[in-house]
Parts: structure tokens; C-alpha cells; sequence
């Protein structure tokens, strides 16, 4: 049994009084639901003062992004040996690092590695565009941003992956359950086929992209999706909280 995942990617919002602020919103709401995994994931700068927020809390902490060098003359860039010790999990390879900052495979790789290291958990996103969408690429793009991010690892790293297909982040236009449950069954036939079944079995695989409180309960009813990682929806206390006991009674 995968233990379902919530994780909220709140990009580059909140100053820090308002990071502490949600999230102790947050814990007020979320502290006693105790059969998902919850998890933010506030800017760098806010680490600190949401860690100590926290104390105590069953939600988990994340970062959105890192370097996968561990210190050096990489000016404005964060290390993994920075992150370890501050929080739990790292957003990796998210659209908008490949789209506005050049990321590509190659790089994310390096970061999944770097990561997985240091002990830090990957949420690894992968997907597809609009025009690739509409140009039948699916299946083949998230094969791709599986296979070249993820090469080279363990078979027993402690991951998560998360499909968001772009076309549908912060536009109002999430994909459908069944559309999203089946390519993440294509993700993991993925991960079956490079590494093992029992990996890709273990393995939570969340959905992203336009996740509300209003689509949440028909997502998390279909066998394959795990999670989700939650963009907009995130910044809102009542908003995140409800996605996420929702999730809870799906899958109770
Ligand atoms: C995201 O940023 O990962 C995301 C899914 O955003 P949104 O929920 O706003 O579409």
C-alpha cells in the first residue's frame, strides 16, 4: 500500500512572515490528519522560519529547486548539503525550471543523484507540453524525462514522481482522472522497465497541474494516482486543507 502524498509547490510567493503564517494556518487544519504524507514546500529563504513553524507538526517540508554541486564558486545557487538537516524532499526537474532556466534531462539527473546522496527525497516532475500533447507526444516525452532523469540510480531510492503535464499548470484546465491515472500507469511501466516491478510498485506517483478542491476526491479514486502536487490551490489554507482530508477519506 503506497501512503498517498499532498505536496504543495508554492513557487516564488509568500515573504516569510507570510510563509510562517500559512503554514501555522496550515497546521491548525492538517496536524491530526495522520494517513497522508503532507508536505510544503515554501521558497529557499522561508526554510528556516517554516522548519521551526513546524516543530512538532506532521507536515513535512520541502524545497522547490537545488544545485547538484555540494559548495563551490556557483554564485546564487542552494547545495544539497545546505538542504539536508532543513527539510525532507526537493522538487526537481519541475516544467518551469526547464522552460524559464534551461534545465534539461541531463541536469536533472545530476540533481536526482546529487540529492538521493545527501539523503534528500526527489519529487521529480515529468511531462508533457500543449503542442506536444496535441501532437499525439505524450507517451514518448514522459518516457524520456524518466528515463534521462532517473538513470543511474538505486533501485531502492526514496523518490516520489510527480506527472504534470504543462499545458495544464496554473490554467484551470487539470487533465481528467482518467487521463491522468493512465499515464501515470505508463510512467510506471516506465520505471518497471528500467529498473524493477518492485521499485516501480513502491514507487508514489502524483499528479500535477490545475489540482483544486473541487477535482481532488475524482482524482485520488483512480488506482494509479498517488498524490498531488499542488501549485495555486497550495496558497490557500482552506483550499490546501481540503485537498488534502479529502484525500484522506478517498483513501481511508
Ligand atoms: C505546479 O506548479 O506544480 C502546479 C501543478 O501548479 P498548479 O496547481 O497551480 O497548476
Amino acid at each position: 500500500m503506497r501512503v498517498p502524498m499532498i505536496a504543495g509547490n508554492w513557487k516564488m510567493n509568500t515573504t516569510v512572515n507570510e510563509a510562517v503564517k500559512l503554514v501555522g494556518d496550515l497546521r491548525i487544519q492538517l496536524d491530526a490528519v495522520n494517513n497522508v504524507d503532507k508536505v510544503v514546500c515554501p521558497p529557499f529563504i522561508s526554510l528556516t522560519a517554516v522548519k521551526e513553524t513546524l516543530k512538532g507538526s506532521s507536515i513535512k517540508l520541502g524545497a522547490q529547486n537545488m544545485y547538484f554541486e555540494e559548495k563551490g564558486a556557483f554564485t546564487g545557487e542552494v547545495s544539497p548539503l545546505m538542504l539536508a538537516g532543513l527539510c525532507e524532499y526537493v522538487i526537481l526537474g519541475h516544467s518551469e525550471r526547464r522552460q524559464y532556466f534551461g534545465e534539461t534531462n541531463e541536469i536533472i539527473n545530476k540533481k536526482v543523484r546529487a540529492a538521493l546522496k545527501t539523503g534528500l527525497k526527489p519529487i521529480l516532475c515529468v511531462g508533457e507540453s500543449l503542442a506536444q500533447y496535441e501532437a499525439g507526444k505524450t507517451e514518448a516525452v514522459v518516457t524520456d524525462h524518466v528515463t534521462g532523469s532517473l538513470k543511474d540510480i538505486s533501485a531502492s531510492a526514496s523518490l516520489v514522481i510527480a506527472y504534470e503535464p504543462v499545458w495544464a499548470i496554473g490554467t484551470g484546465k487539470a487533465a481528467t482522472s482518467e487521463q491522468a491515472n493512465k499515464i501515470i500507469g505508463i510512467v510506471r511501466k516506465v520505471v518497471t522497465n528500467l529498473y524493477s516491478d518492485s521499485f516501480a510498485q513502491s514507487l508514489r506517483i502524483l499528479y500535477g497541474g490545475s489540482v483544486t478542491s473541487d477535482n481532488i476526491t475524482e482524482l485520488m479514486k483512480q488506482p494509479e494516482i498517488d498524490g498531488g502536487l499542488v501549485g495555486g490551490a497550495s496558497l490557500k489554507a482552506d483550499a490546501f486543507s481540503s485537498i488534502i482530508k479529502q484525500t484522506s477519506q478517498v483513501r481511508k
